[in-house]
């Protein structure tokens, strides 16, 4: 089922129009295995690059779960090729809560609304307009490059990503650098002298994935028996104890050289108290409630300071473990012998064994945990000559470019892409509009792009894949 109206239309070519007709289709991704299918989009994405120049391999990992690799080859085959990557699929929107359809593609004040406005068809229409502008001029990039338009990053890229890293990796060969979102946002700000720059934050790590089952044990029984073994307690009691745990801070190596380069630009020095280490704060007592609270201060002194780049950072200095889900019991007078919930554990990159052992000890010894996904964190180096080209770019379009490297929150597409031995950044271009529209909504209500950030990104896309 698609939510497309008409046919597939050759004759869009520009990227406001590329866009709206990319939301039109419904990909939603609902969760592991449950999903719309991205088949129908990537029929209109092959249809707009079938006459292109490009090899385009296309690759069914089940019924209606496609993916499209569009491979450019380099004028330098000696040269490094890249991945850059872009998923089809979107997460649900309930249309009740948003103003327009969230699939109509609507384009209105300067906007286009729909779910994937911003994560991460814009993105995707960018890649296709590249390709298309490669194909009419001629032009054809010093390295190989391939163009993947990929299924189920919203799960866990299982049918996409994923599952093209572990299948079909001769479709990437010679590899050594990937392209996709997180990232990318022109950050306008102020220099020490008070003068207007840009910041650009390039994702360069990503926290880990830890999402976790746990399970409490104990002893079946009567309700009206008080007992100490009683499952759904010691559930509780853990899931307490990790929602209330309050993660030291940390500065890895990525943000310390973030905040190193915006410290030179703004002309300050920034420091975060680390507190005293995870087990200061695990233990119980005065002295970790006093480096607990001294470690806050800390962060949210530092975040204050970031001004509007404190957004993009604010959950790349601890891990984090956030309760999700429940399930016990089937009866009220009935103490069940299990109960269940699920945490998303996010971990930071070269912290994961230290931080699941503090979650292990929060959970205590009658609550045992599996993973349900397990993704470790990545931090890829900032010297890399794709890194060094990135950055090149951003400075060539704009003088007062500050690219600054930075660790994402979440997860991509970038997890499974490095598992092919490669460096992965994230580097969506986005922008505000000339009337101060901004992207939003990723997740959310009224997803929507500005018309002027899809300029944008087609412009600093291309640039970037311009590199020597
Ligand atoms: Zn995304």
């Amino acid at each position: 089922m698609t939510n497309a109206t008409g046919t597939v239309a050759a004759h869009d070519t520009d990227i406001v129009s590329i866009c709206s007709r990319l939301i039109r289709f419904d990909t939603t991704n609902y969760e592991h295995g449950r999903s719309n299918g991205e088949s129908d989009c990537a029929d209109y994405v092959e249809s707009l690059l079938a006459d292109t120049p490009f090899a385009i391999r296309r690759l069914e990992s089940a019924p209606r779960r496609s993916n499209l690799i569009v491979t450019v080859p380099g004028t330098r085959p000696d040269l490094p090729a890249l991945i850059c990557h872009g998923h089809l699929d979107v997460v649900p929107a309930d249309p009740a809560l948003w103003t327009f359809d969230p699939f109509s593609g609507t384009v209105s004040d300067g906007y286009v609304y729909g779910r994937g406005a911003v994560d991460m068809k814009d993105f995707v229409a960018a890649m296709i307009c590249v390709l298309r502008d490669w194909a009419a001029s001629g032009f054809r990039p010093a390295h190989t490059t391939y163009f993947a338009f990929v299924a189920d990053e919203e799960t866990d890229g299982d049918f996409g990503a994923a599952w093209l890293v572990r299948n079909h990796p001769e479709c990437f060969g010679g590899a050594r650098y990937a392209l996709g979102e997180s990232g990318g946002m022109k950050i306008p700000w102020t220099d020490a002298a008070g003068r207007p720059v840009n910041f650009y934050p390039i994702a360069s790590g990503e926290r880990g994935t830890a999402h976790l089952k746990i399970t409490a044990h104990g002893t079946a029984g009567h309700g009206s028996y008080v007992r100490d073994d009683n499952a759904v307690v010691r559930l509780a009691d853990a899931v307490s104890r990790v929602a209330h745990h309050r993660w030291p801070n940390e500065v890895i190596a990525t943000m310390g050289r973030f905040l190193e380069i915006v410290g030179q630009v703004r002309g300050e020095t920034y420091v975060l108290d680390a507190a005293d280490g995870a087990d200061a704060v695990i233990a119980d007592g005065a002295d970790a409630a006093a480096a607990a609270a001294r470690s806050d201060a800390s962060l949210n002194e530092l975040l204050d300071r970031l001004g509007p780049l404190a957004d993009v950072v604010r959950r790349a200095f601890r891990p984090s473990s956030v309760p999700t889900m429940l399930a016990a019991g089937y009866k009220v007078n009935v103490i069940p012998e299990q109960a269940q919930a699920c945490i998303d554990v996010r971990t930071l990159p070269g912290g994961e064994e230290r931080q699941l052992a503090v979650i292990d000890e929060l959970l205590g010894e009658h609550v045992t945990r599996e993973f349900i996904a397990h993704e470790p964190a990545l931090e890829a180096p900032l010297d890399t000559p794709f890194y060094l080209a990135i950055a090149d770019a951003l400075r060539g379009l704009d003088p007062t470019a500050v690219p600054v490297p930075f660790c994402t929150g979440g997860g991509s597409d970038a997890k499974a892409f490095s598992l092919l031995g490669i460096h992965a950044y994230g580097f969506s271009p986005s922008c505000a509009g000339a009337q101060g529209q901004q992207p939003q909504g990723a997740h959310g209500v009224d997803e929507r792009v500005p018309v002027d950030s899809l300029r944008f990104a087609q412009t600093t896309l291309d640039a970037i894949l311009r590199w020597r």
